[in-house]
């Protein structure tokens, strides 16, 4: 009963369309849910840092915006600094009480406040009030404690689309800062564009349109066709009908036929909306009403208008998709974005992404790193449908978006914008010039490849080879498994384009957050579920066709190596080997030439670091996936947001652990490199070089910076630093430490310290 009254009203604030609606629908639901007499919320304005009453069942709503409290200053402050519930029997007796003149609160004596709180931060404090001189009970505190708690996300994002909504309404431009996770390296100000994913009425960009008339047209005929498409659909399914089932397309063309709908729409659109936008305004108000009902057969109505409007909106949608023009320099916005929607721009005009899931190890965020666009992902606050045609900042080094950025924040913004075109222009004379150190320890730098399309990039950066070829991205752009002959292909041209350079090729590393959309893997822990070498070994035919692919394809060039993924055990390594020795006496059989290739393993799970001696005694070489070392010895989803703050590569333990895998190579006396991100960080490379890896893989974009550090160093001195921070015990110190090493050496620009207006 309680767990239904707090799921209904957490659905009803979600689906606010402002801050200001979602503080509405949280005073009178919570008043009403508590059977008390006030309900009010005071929130944080981050200018003032003052609580202001911002709406109320039951005092005074003419003071709503007018009257605030200090931090500290009466029981609302007292909530706010304490973060933690106060709960009074007779509030006016309480020394920290202070009377808000003319908010009416006099006659209320029992009173209770709980924080809001949103990622550490008091967003504001949420108050119910009676007349009796009675505590609210435990239960009546914990129900609060509880929805506010649960309201918190939900008023932070409210808060944003509201600031956005004001814009759209009243063409005010309002500043907004939103967080997400570093995708992808770099500054980018530009317009954005929002892609919607197919028809969906809850994800229709806004936009504020001249030619009232073209949209009304436009709707009009999708209407009309719609129409159309349901009659005949009633025509065909006739006579398998019962009279009853058939009854529901009279209800779906009166639906359509209804005038309000159509009005609604119509004039939304001729006050300014597009067609797309004031359909999907419209549907959505009609789909509320009917979930709200009682009767649940009005209920299930719903459903069927979600339906007609997401029609309605195919047919815009088609019409709209022949005529996009993108503007110079593009942010792409979306919810999910895919390699395909950044296909379908021109190259010269994206200068950003913004996805609102995923994270800075998904498929996009890789792909956009080789392309060397920046990006951010997992920006969940985004009100994205609204940004349409805004200008826009993003810096892909904190993973930050900045709405409408003030001249002065902009400013700063453009000048380094401006220095990391001067320093890649800089760069580019580093591409012919050797990766070493001054006392010339030479070590190889390679790219992570997925796509053709890297290939040119990685070979005008100076890449030496591929360290890292993920073989699961041409997969993912498929719709069943590529056949042998189809890979071999992929793999030939990637294995062509580098020789007489190595190509690691790493067998198809599915499972965790990398799924085929031919081949979906459901798991409750997906990260520590079926993934890499797990699902390969237990489809041999998919691992088999691969290792024959990469084999044949490696015919006369003789540069391929593969690398086996996710390995936490050496029966995996024993398995995997055997088939890959049989894969080769097969094809050798076959008549195919050449020898065995090279084979390794990724040292990517904790148990793989303490057995790294045992491992590399079984194969070749060794290479560390940091990203996903860094998740499981931390424990931190890399893909969530909620937790991305404590994904630190550069913990003392993941220090620890890379030393220990360093070491054990050289024991074993085998070559150990690193492809996770961590090697295309400036700031790491002279502790990688220092420990003693031997190569370094990392994204086109990073391989020259990284080249410019290791050529300022010596091996000496790295050693020397890495001495230093071995023995530190936080991320923080380490941290400082590596950034100290860059500016000795004057290389400050590659250090990016937060930009703030
Ligand atoms: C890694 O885990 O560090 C790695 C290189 O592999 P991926 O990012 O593809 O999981
Ligand atoms: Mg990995």
């Amino acid at each position: 009963m309680m767990l239904e009254m707090l799921r209904n009203i957490v659905q009803e604030v979600n689906s606010a369309e402002g801050l200001d609606e979602a503080l509405e629908i949280i005073v009178e639901r919570v008043r009403n849910a508590m059977d008390t007499e006030v309900c009010s919320v005071y929130m944080r304005d981050a200018g003032s840092n003052r609580y202001i009453f911002q709406a109320t069942r039951g005092l005074n709503a003419n003071k709503i915006g007018r009257v605030s409290l200090a931090p500290g200053e009466g029981l609302v402050g007292l909530v706010a600094e304490r973060e933690e519930p106060v709960n009074l029997e007779s509030a006016e007796s309480h020394p920290s009480f202070h009377l808000l003149e003319d908010i009416g609160e006099e006659e209320y004596h029992a009173f209770l406040g709980v924080p809001i709180i949103h990622q550490r931060e008091v967003l504001g404090v949420l108050v119910v009030q009676q007349a009796a001189r009675r505590r609210f009970d435990e239960s009546d505190e914990a129900f609060l404690v509880t929805m506010s708690a649960q309201l918190a996300g939900v008023i932070a994002h409210a808060q944003v689309t509201g600031t956005v909504q004001v814009e759209t309404l009243e063409g005010v431009a309002v500043s907004a800062k939103i967080k997400g996770i570093p995708g992808a390296p770099g500054i980018a100000i530009g317009t954005a564009v929002v892609v919607s994913p197919g028809a969906d009425l809850y994800a229709v960009p806004r936009r504020i349109i001249k030619n009232r008339r073209a949209e009304l047209r436009a709707f009009k005929n999708a209407l009309a066709q719609v129409r159309t498409d349901v009659r005949l659909v009633a025509d065909n399914l006739s006579d398998q009908l019962s009279p009853e089932d058939h009854a529901l397309f009279d209800v779906y063309l009166g639906i359509l036929d209804d005038s309000t709908i159509g009005a609604e729409v119509a004039s939304l659109i001729k006050a300014g909306h597009w067609a797309q936008g004031a359909l999907s305004k419209v549907m959505i108000e009609h789909i509320r009403h009917f979930e709200r009902m009682e009767h649940s057969y009005l209920r299930e109505r719903a459903v069927d208008v979600k339906d007609l409007g997401t029609r309605v909106l195919t047919y815009l949608q088609s019409e709209d998709r022949d005529e996009r023009v993108y503007p110079a320099q593009t942010i792409l916005v979306g919810e999910e974005l895919t390699a395909t929607s950044l296909g379908e721009i021109p190259r010269e005009k994206l200068v950003g992404i913004i996805s609102v899931k995923g994270s800075g190890n998904s498929h996009v965020a890789i792909l956009a790193r080789a392309m060397g666009v920046p990006t951010i992902m997992g920006a969940v606050d985004l009100p994205y449908t609204m940004l349409q045609d805004r200008e826009l900042i993003i810096d892909g080094y904190y993973g930050l978006v900045e709405l409408n950025p003030p001249a002065e924040l902009k400013q700063r913004y453009q000048e380094l914008l401006e220095q990391d075109q001067a320093l890649s222009r800089d760069l580019e004379s580093l591409r012919d010039l050797p990766c070493e150190t001054l006392d010339d320890y030479r070590l190889p730098l390679y790219v992570n490849t997925g796509l053709m399309a890297d290939v040119t990039r990685s070979l005008e950066q100076g890449a030496e080879g591929v360290g890292l070829f993920r073989t699961e991205v041409p997969f993912l752009l498929r719709e069943r498994f590529p056949s042998e002959e189809e890979q071999r292909k992929i793999y030939r041209e990637q294995l062509e384009a580098f020789a007489p350079r190595p190509v690691t090729m790493r067998t198809l590393d599915i499972g965790g957050d990398k799924s085929l959309p031919y081949f979906p893997i459901e798991e409750e822990n997906p990260f520590l579920g079926w993934r890499g070498i797990r699902v390969t070994l237990d489809h041999p035919e998919i691992f088999l066709a691969q290792i024959r692919a990469m084999i044949k394809a490696n015919e006369g060039l003789g540069n391929l190596q593969i690398l086996l993924p996710m390995i936490s055990n050496v029966a995996e390594v024993d398995e995997a080997l055997e088939l890959i020795h049989r894969s080769h006496r097969e094809l050798a059989q076959e008549g195919f030439l050449g020898a065995l290739p090279q084979i390794g393993v990724m040292i990517e799970v904790p148990a793989a670091v303490y057995q790294a001696r045992a491992l590399a005694r079984r194969v070749d070489f060794l290479s560390v996936g940091s990203n996903d070392l860094t998740q499981y010895l931390l424990a931190v989803d890399r893909n969530n947001t909620r937790v991305a703050d404590l994904y630190h590569s550069l913990h003392p333990a993941v220090l620890q652990a890379l030393k220990l895998v360093a070491d054990a190579a050289r024991d074993e006396g085998k070559p150990v490199s690193i492809c996770g991100e961590l090697a295309g960080d400036p700031l790491a490379a002279v502790l990688l070089v220092g420990m003693g890896y031997d190569a370094l893989s990392m994204n086109a974009t990073s391989l020259p910076k990284v080249k410019q550090a290791i050529r300022k160093i010596s091996l000496y001195e790295a050693v020397e630093v890495l001495e230093e921070v071995m023995v530190m015990d936080n991320a923080a110190d380490v941290h400082e430490r590596l950034e100290q090493s860059l500016s000795d050496h004057g290389l400050e620009q590659f250090i990016h310290s937060p930009v703030d207006a």
